[in-house]
């Protein structure tokens, strides 16, 4: 039986992509699994998890300013808290990533890292990692 880890993450802005793939890495390498699938989830409403580009920050830029496009901040939404958009976005972009684990680490691209996705930031939130061997 395997624990559920987890860590914090400090958002700056109110979009923001922020790598977390250092985080899963270590709990992967903490586990002692080396081959399996881990899961990663953000357990709240106006913040996802996506996996992305890692070299060129203008990708995560591109990301966000288009994101405005399609789901603007002010746009009629009856939800009083007034963060109608992040909610939205955040579910643009999925709530957790499921990825494999193969030789004691996670399977992604060269060009990929995975991210916190706050849209509703600056803010303290909490990722959740679980893993399962096999
Ligand atoms: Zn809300």
């Amino acid at each position: 039986m395997s624990e559920v880890y987890s860590f914090k993450v400090k958002t700056s802005y109110r979009n923001h992509l922020v790598d977390i793939t250092p985080q899963v890495k270590e709990i992967i390498s903490k586990s002692g699994v080396k081959d399996g699938i881990c899961v990663v989830f953000s357990s709240h409403t106006t913040g996802g998890i996506t996996i992305n580009e890692n070299a060129d920050p203008d990708v995560k830029h591109d990301i966000l300013t288009e994101l405005d496009k399609i789901v603007p901040l002010n746009d009629g939404y009856l939800h009083c808290e007034g963060n109608s958009a992040a909610h939205i976005k955040a579910s643009l972009m999925g709530f957790s990533q499921t990825i494999i684990i193969s030789d004691s680490k996670p399977v992604l691209g060269i060009w990929q890292d995975i991210y916190f996705a706050e849209f509703d930031g600056p803010r303290n939130r909490t990722v959740y990692v679980k893993i399962i061997e096999g």
